[in-house]
């Protein structure tokens, strides 16, 4: 068994092929130094300074060795050979596979402007991504210099809480008129972003950045289409991530947004599986091809391609799912809202005290739910409703 990508669906699978008592050897391959580790800590806790490094990684060195895992780290894996079953690496090294799992996650989405390569113009994906940003807003807390933060989606948000609560001044640019609009709808949208200006946050909406300014190769501020001009001395750009599909489409699997699969995970090649950011999974419950970037998904696509490289009738059967944490809010969220959808949004709870519960309601039926800071009920009563799709479950 081969897996390609070190994040969390490749370790997910991993503890899955050895919980399932296979037997046989397992190579991982992954072009990270690092041994795989969980993203979300490094937005939020490891910013914050209240989680450790360590805290993102779930098995160290010696729980590899224990099961017997290859551990081919730093080095990217560059080709599929599907007939001669084998992989070949940029350090030119060649590994066969019965059984090929790829999980090769997402990468950030960058600008397409001059300055965006400024030194001091961050994107956050991984552990030295955070340790430039916690680096960065020591500096401008130091020196009293703002950052701009060119996204409002989740990982903008959660850095800007982070730099908030280290007290840097923070603007936000955001395109659309909230953040977080096209998941969340207006008015759940409008939490948000109450949330951000209450803390201080500069939330400029319906921005269009037309440029970053820079001096000796740093930025020195970000301008807008309307010819606004931001001050930073750091630029976070939070535009998004995109599937890292190449090698998969490189080897001739079906590729569409993501790497196209069944529910079991199997690609266009039955030898072949794609799990977490990457995979688009023709989803049983939801009746469509879904790909979700987020940690629950990659978290239970692991296993489940797992089971199904070891032959069993493995399925998809759990709603996509996520969280945040952004000041003292925590949030959790369930269900599919497809896109384009207009959805009736009902609340339920003390919106503006931010303990509340939303569901999305399409055609009738309950499509998603989600909760605010309601910990004492917590996600599972939603899940019931939004499995249910019922509206007149809602309470
Ligand atoms: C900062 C941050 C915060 C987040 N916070 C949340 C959150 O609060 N809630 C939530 O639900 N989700 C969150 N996410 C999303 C979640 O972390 C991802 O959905 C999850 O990491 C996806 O896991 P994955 O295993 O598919 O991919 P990844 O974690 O991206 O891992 C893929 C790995 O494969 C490696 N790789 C790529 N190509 C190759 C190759 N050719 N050869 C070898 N290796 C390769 C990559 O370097 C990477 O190490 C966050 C993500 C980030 C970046």
């Amino acid at each position: 068994m081969v897996i390609v990508g070190g994040g969390l669906a490749g370790m997910k699978a991993i503890e899955e092929l050895r919980s399932q008592q296979y037997d046989g050897p397992i190579t991982l391959v992954a072009d990270e130094e690092h041994l795989p580790y969980e993203r979300p800590v490094l937005s939020k806790g490891y910013l914050l300074g209240s989680e450790s490094r360590d805290s993102a990684f779930t098995h160290d060195q010696q729980w590899y060795a224990d099961n017997r895992v290859e551990l081919v780290l730093g080095d990217r894996a560059v080709a599929v050979d599907r007939p001669g079953h084998k992989i070949t690496t940029r350090s030119g090294r060649e590994v066969s596979y019965a059984k090929l799992l790829l999980a090769t996650g997402s990468q950030p989405r960058n600008l397409r402007l001059d300055g965006a390569d400024a030194e001091n113009v961050y994107t956050l994906r991984n552990v030295e991504d955070a340790d430039k940003i916690d680096a960065a807003i020591t500096g401008l807390a130091e020196a009293g210099r703002p950052m701009v933060i060119i996204g409002g989606g989740w990982i903008g948000l959660e850095v800007a809480s982070a730099a908030r609560q280290r007290n840097v001044e923070v603007t936000v640019l955001e395109a659309l008129e909230k953040p977080l609009l096209t998941v969340l709808g207006p008015q759940v949208a409008q939490v948000f972003a109450d949330l951000h200006t209450e803390r201080g946050v500069r939330l400029v909406t319906g921005a269009e950045v037309s440029g970053i300014e820079t001096d000796s190769g740093r930025a020195t501020a970000v301008t807008t289409a309307d010819g606004q001009r931001y001050d930073a001395g750091a630029v976070i750009i939070g535009i998004g991530a995109a599937p890292r599909t190449s090698l998969a489409a490189d080897a001739g699997l079906d590729v569409d947004h993501g790497v196209l699969t069944d529910a079991s995970l199997r690609t266009s090649d039955p030898d072949v599986f794609a799990a977490g950011d990457i995979a688009e999974v023709d989803h049983p419950l939801l009746g469509r091809r879904v790909r979700v970037e987020h940690w629950a998904w990659a978290n239970d696509t692991g296993p489940v391609a797992a089971r199904a490289m070891l032959g069993q009738d493995a399925r998809i059967d759990f709603l996509p799912f996520f969280f945040t944490d952004q000041y003292d809010l925590g949030m959790e969220y369930i269900g599919y809202l497809p896109p384009g959808s207009q959805p009736e949004v009902d609340l339920r709870g003390d919106v503006a005290g931010r303990t509340f519960r939303a569901y999305w309601i399409v055609d009738g039926a309950v499509v998603a739910g989600m909760h605010v800071n309601d910990w004492d009920n917590g996600i599972d009563p939603i899940k019931e409703i939004v499995l249910s799709r019922d509206p007149a479950k809602i309470n």
